[in-house]
Parts: C-alpha cells; structure tokens; sequence
C-alpha cells in the first residue's frame, strides 16, 4: 500500500498558518490534519477534538512518559504534542498529513521521519504579524506581547525548512501552498505506485499503434 507523505507547516504565532491550512484541507479531500494535544486553555469557540485535545499538565506527561508523542514541545508556557498512533494510522491509510507545530517539533520530527517535507510560513512585515494577532482577538494582550516577544525566535529557524511561503496576500499564499502540495505528489516514486497498470501497459504495447 502507497505511504502518505508527512509535512510540517510551521510559523511565529499570527502568520496564517492555521487559516491557510484550514481552506487548504476544504479544498484537498486527500489531506488529513493532525489534531495536537495541548495543555493551553481553550479559546473562544475552539472545540475538544477538533482544533486540539485538551490535556492537563497530569495527562500529558503521563502521556510522554508512555511514549504517547511522535514529538513534543513546550511552547509560551504550555505543553503541545503529536499524537504518534494518531500519525501513523493515517500515513498507513495512504493519507498524506500535515503537522501545525514549531521549530522545536519539527527538529524532532525530521530525525525520526526522513521523507517528511517541512514549509515556513512568514508574515509581509512585523507590523502584520502584530496586527494579525491582534485582530484575531482571541488571546489577551499580555499572551499577544508573549507571542511578539517570541516571533523572531521561531523564525530564526526558517533555514531549516523545505519551502517558505510568505503570507501577504491570503490566495496567493494559499496557492503557493497548493503548488507545493500538488508536486510532491507526482514525484516518480507515488506516481510509480498510482500509474503501475498505465506503465506495464504503455511498455508492454511495443510501440503498437492503437
Ligand atoms: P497559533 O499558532 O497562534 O494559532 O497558536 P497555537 O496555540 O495554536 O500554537 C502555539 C505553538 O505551538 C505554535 O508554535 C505551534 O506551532 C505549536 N504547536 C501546536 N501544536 C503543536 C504540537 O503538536 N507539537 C509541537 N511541538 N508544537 C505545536
Ligand atoms: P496562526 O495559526 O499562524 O497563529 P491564524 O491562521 O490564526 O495564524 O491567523 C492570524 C490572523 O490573521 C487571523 O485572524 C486570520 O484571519 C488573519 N490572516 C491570516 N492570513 C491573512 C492574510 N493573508 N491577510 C489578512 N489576514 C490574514
Ligand atoms: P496556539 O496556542 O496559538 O494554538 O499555538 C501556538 C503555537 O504552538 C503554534 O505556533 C503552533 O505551531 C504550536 N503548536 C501547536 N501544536 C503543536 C504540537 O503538537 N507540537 C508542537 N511542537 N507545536 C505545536
């Protein structure tokens, strides 16, 4: 059975990401999100289950110390992790699945899964990413100061990283990502697997005419 492709999308908190992968997954049915674990509170109108599982500081470490996490980090303060059975089914399935994590996450996720494909996403301008998540009003402003004060240290990974995106224009942006998406699934090995029949055929016809 074909594997899917595991990417890690990450960016300093108010970037986009989160929108941009959101309508990225309306639009690719072939997607799969991975839902992290969290120990931060929830905000206005996220759900348990849907934009992360909801876990006390208890749960979680007796969930690393169970070896429950593909990858952990500790993040503003909180704790937020992979769920490793959660990743693996869905690869198993064919599914190619996106990780929403941080720098940290990622440099963990790189050592254990070789073929994964990272991306960077970046705001225009500092004055962007501070009124972006101001905008959100979602958090309040000693956690939005919290979050500014730690936007340069995300993005000093950038290097790291497959492909940067920079999110100044939603669509456009949002089509940088589609492009990235929609080549690497027609790299030559899943093609292999997708086209084997069309192959055997096209090699086996010797040249006939139809
Ligand atoms: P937002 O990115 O501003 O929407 O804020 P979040 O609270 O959703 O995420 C906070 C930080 O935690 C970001 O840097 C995320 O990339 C990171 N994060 C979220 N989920 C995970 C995870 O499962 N593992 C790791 N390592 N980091 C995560
Ligand atoms: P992140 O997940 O990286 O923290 P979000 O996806 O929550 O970021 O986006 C932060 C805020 O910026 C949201 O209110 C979102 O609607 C807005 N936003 C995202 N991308 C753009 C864009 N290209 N232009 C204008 N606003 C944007
Ligand atoms: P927020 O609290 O705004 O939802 O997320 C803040 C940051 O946590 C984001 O930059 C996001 O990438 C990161 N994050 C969310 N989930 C995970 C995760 O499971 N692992 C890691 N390492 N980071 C995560």
């Amino acid at each position: 059975m074909s594997k899917g492709t595991l990417y890690i999308v990450s960016a300093p908190s108010g970037a986009g990401k989160t929108s941009l992968v959101a309508k990225l997954l309306e639009v690719r049915s072939d997607l799969a999100l991975s839902v992290s674990h969290t120990t931060r509170p929830p905000r206005p109108g996220e759900q348990d289950g849907v934009h992360y599982h909801f876990t006390d500081a208890e749960t979680f470490l007796a969930m690393i110390e169970d070896g429950a996490f593909l990858e952990h980090a500790r993040v503003f303060d909180n704790y937020y992790g992979t769920s490793r059975a959660a990743v693996q089914a869905q690869l198993d399935a064919g599914k190619d699945v996106i990780l929403e994590i941080d720098w940290q996450g990622a440099q963990q996720v790189r050592r254990l899964m070789p073929g994964c494909q990272s991306i960077f996403i970046v705001p225009p301008s500092p004055e962007t990413l501070e009124a972006r998540l101001r905008g959100r009003g979602q958090d309040s402003d000693e956690v939005i100061e919290r979050r500014l004060g730690e936007a340069v240290k995300e993005i000093e990974h950038h290097v790291e990283y497959d492909y940067l995106v920079v999110n100044d224009d939603f669509d456009t942006a949002l089509g940088e990502l589609q492009s990235i998406f929609q080549a690497n699934r027609l790299r030559l090995r899943p093609q292999l697997e997708r086209h084997r029949r069309l192959l055997e055929n096209l090699l086996a016809s010797g040249g006939r005419k139809a």
